[in-house]
């Protein structure tokens, strides 16, 4: 698979039931994808019951080995790779985009391999003595969204078959040839059965989410479909990990340097076009730095240069479906409607080719306005101007979903205070968004529950089990 053209190839339908997947850049297609039904989902199921007993009788060391192999695999395929990931979700190649999500891969597959579970001995008094141990599931469903599709569905797989579990991986609709490329590529070193894809939309994801065979649901989403996958996981007490939508926010204090935070703000907002669930997606900004805060966001925005997919110049892409692109665009005009100022963006071309919407900057709004407290998940940031950082921290927690949050300001021990009062799974100091594969990440409220990544998230693909005598 050394050309894009091979890749794609080796992903698109040649039989079957399909789908045309449109590139959302240009709304061309791509390729024909397979569309799988519940004979072959139950197929899928069975190979990765076969293949499950061999596959955790390896030893760690040998899992290890395979992980480091499948990152080897996606680096000798990485420009295809990128291209059609790239050309699927509309991402531009360059920038913390396709390439970089490809990477990103392949080093989180080898960071994964590094870490693993300890026995940890938990009463050792001369008259007891218990371990715990971590045990393989059985098989992880794994089911994914469409806007970092393969970073996530390797964050998924990645420690499921580290310890000794098989999967079977369902990419969403929008963008099913990245979940199978990355499987395809993976493939070429794992044993047969041990990572499976089925390609559908969420009635297949509720007939996996149904079905006894699995012992474990990894699931990237929205909150509304969670909680579908909680209830009709409910009959077989399937182990869920929901990593849910989000509506981050960031709190600018009144000592902030407005020049030194603008880029990182806006980054933080901004990455993979607003399409990352822990993006910056409301700013709470103090009154003393309000305008000049303001201002330097919108100098960013007005230099990140925004075009097709594969245009090497591009640092932003168009939103990945029109679902989403027409989510923003209602919200704000909303915003709009309600006298909130547009400092940059807003107004996209009707007759433009591509699911593009402009960085849009929304200044003087409401702290109530929908495009602050609903999730926009897209390229649009509402700045909200506060004076008392009570009122700050109360809207920034007022709602229902806690995944990230950030505080920005020059005196670390007072972003601290007020980083420990946000309510959210991660809170970043003068930064936002960045993960790590060894920094647990998860979210509070209706962001979810179960934390993925370091030993945590190997854990949280495991049973434990007590040893005790
Ligand atoms: P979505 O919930 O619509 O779809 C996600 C996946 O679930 C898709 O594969 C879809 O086919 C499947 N699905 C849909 N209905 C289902 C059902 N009833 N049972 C089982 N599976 C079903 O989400 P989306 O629009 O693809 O992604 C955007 C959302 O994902 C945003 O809310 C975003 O915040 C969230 N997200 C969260 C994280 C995180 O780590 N917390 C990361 C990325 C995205």
């Amino acid at each position: 698979m050394q050309t894009y053209e091979e890749l794609l190839d080796a992903v698109v339908a040649t039989d079957g039931d399909t789908v045309t997947i449109l590139a959302p850049a240009t709304e061309q297609p791509i390729g024909d994808a397979p569309w799988h039904d519940e004979a072959e989902l139950e197929a899928a199921i069975a190979r990765a019951q076969a293949a499950q007993p061999a596959w955790a009788a390896l030893s760690s060391a040998e899992r290890a080995d395979y992980l480091n192999r499948a990152a080897d695999a996606i680096e000798a395929a990485a420009e295809p790779l990128a291209q059609l990931l790239a050309r699927e979700v509309g991402k531009p190649l360059g920038g913390a985009n396709a390439r970089f999500e490809v990477g990103a891969s392949a080093n989180w597959l080898r960071a994964t391999a590094a870490q693993e579970v300890p026995v940890e001995t938990l009463v050792d008094d001369g008259e007891t003595y218990a371990e715990l141990h971590y045990r393989p599931i059985g098989v992880v469903g794994a089911i994914t969204p469409w806007n970092w599709p393969m970073m996530i569905a390797t964050w998924q797989i990645a420690p499921s078959l580290r310890v000794g579990n098989t999967v079977v991986i369902k990419p969403s609709e929008y963008t099913p040839f990245s979940g199978l490329a990355l499987a395809a590529v993976i493939n070429q070193v794992l044993p047969e059965g041990v990572l499976n894809v089925v390609v559908g939309d969420g009635e297949l994801g509720a007939a996996m989410t149904a079905n006894p065979a699995f012992g474990k649901i990894m699931f990237t989403g929205s909150t509304a479909t969670g909680t579908k996958i909680i209830e009709s996981s409910a009959a077989n007490i399937t182990r869920l990990t929901m990593e849910l939508g989000g509506n981050d926010a960031g709190i600018v204090l009144a000592d902030a340097d407005p020049q030194q935070v603008a880029g990182d703000i806006f980054w933080g907002a901004f990455l993979n076009t607003g399409q990352t669930c822990a993006a910056l997606k409301r700013l709470y900004v103090h009154d003393d730095i309000y305008d000049q805060v303001v201002d330097a966001i919108a100098q960013v925005a007005k230099s990140a240069p925004m075009g097709d997919s594969l245009d090497e110049d591009s640092l932003l892409g168009p939103v990945q479906n029109k679902r989403q692109w027409k989510i923003v665009d209602t919200l704000v005009k909303l915003a709009v409607e309600s006298g909130a100022r547009v400092v940059v963006g807003g107004n996209p071309d009707p007759d433009a080719t591509g699911y593009f919407y402009p960085a849009t900057i929304v200044a003087d709004i409401d702290p109530e306005n929908a495009l602050v407290v609903e999730e926009q998940f897209g390229p649009a940031l509402p700045i909200v101007r506060y004076s008392d950082i009570e009122d700050a921290l109360r809207w920034a927690n007022a709602l229902d979903v806690g995944l990230g949050a950030s505080v920005w300001g020059s005196d670390r021990a007072e972003a601290l205070k007020v980083a420990e009062r946000m309510e959210a799974g991660t809170v970043w100091i003068n930064k936002h968004g960045a993960v790590h594969p060894f920094i647990p990440f998860g979210g509070t409220k209706r962001s979810g529950y179960g934390m993925e990544f370091g030993v945590e998230g190997l854990k949280a693909v495991s049973v434990p089990q007590v040893i005790n005598g």
